[in-house]
């Protein structure tokens, strides 16, 4: 039997992320090593190492599609793969991403009060008072957190929805940091071909 690497297991470490944002929301600043390790091996090495081996959301849909026979494995939709979808949708994600540091900055500056909410899909605002209690923590970093875990937590929703759909790694195709990371890797390769992520397409 092949021997696995340890890498592979970063699925775990993305299933227990999300589990700990029921638990603490402050728990939801870790993601952002989901967002900076991509980009700086992107930026560093000029590849998708991370697509390819440890982003444990992508091992994450694939075990559940794959092993757990979870995915009905169709065809993902052309336009989910066109070139005006991908673009569009990253620059809605960091639009939103942007709006949610606005809304940071905002309780910051005591311009506005800390909303103990997470919004799913960028428009269902879920009450999460339970995971959080206000001791030692200044109020725009809880903010942060809840607008985070709101980001991770949408993100997570859609790949799995489309998980269910199409193949498991769906997500992969339209996934914001991948798309992020490919225009990064294609700047610094000066536009030769870079690695393909594996499954989603
Ligand atoms: S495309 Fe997104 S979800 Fe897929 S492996 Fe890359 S970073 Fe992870």
């Amino acid at each position: 039997m092949k021997k696995k690497h340890w890498y592979q297991f970063l699925w775990i470490a993305s299933a227990v992320y999300l589990l700990l944002g029921f638990v603490n929301i402050l728990f939801a600043w870790l993601g952002m090593l989901c967002f900076l390790i991509p980009v700086l091996i992107a930026v560093l090495k000029g590849d998708k190492a991370y697509c390819n081996h440890y982003c444990g959301r992508g091992q994450l849909f694939e075990l559940l599609g794959n092993r757990h026979g979870l995915s009905r494995k169709k065809e993902i939709p052309s336009f989910l793969r066109s070139r005006w979808f991908r673009y569009g949708f990253l620059i809605f994600f960091f639009i939103m991403f942007f709006n949610m540091l606005f809304s940071t900055y905002m309780v910051f500056a005591g311009a506005a009060g800390l909303k103990q909410v997470v919004t799913l899909i960028w428009t269902i605002r879920l009450p999460w008072n339970w995971a959080y209690s206000a001791q030692g923590i200044a109020p725009w970093a809880a903010q942060f957190a809840f607008g985070f875990y709101s980001v991770m937590l949408t993100s997570t929703v859609l790949g799995f929805a489309t998980m269910l759909l199409y193949k498991p790694r769906s997500w992969c195709v339209y996934c914001p940091m991948g798309t992020a990371t490919q225009l990064i890797c294609k700047a610094k390769n000066h536009g030769k071909r870079t690695g393909k992520i594996k499954g989603g397409s």
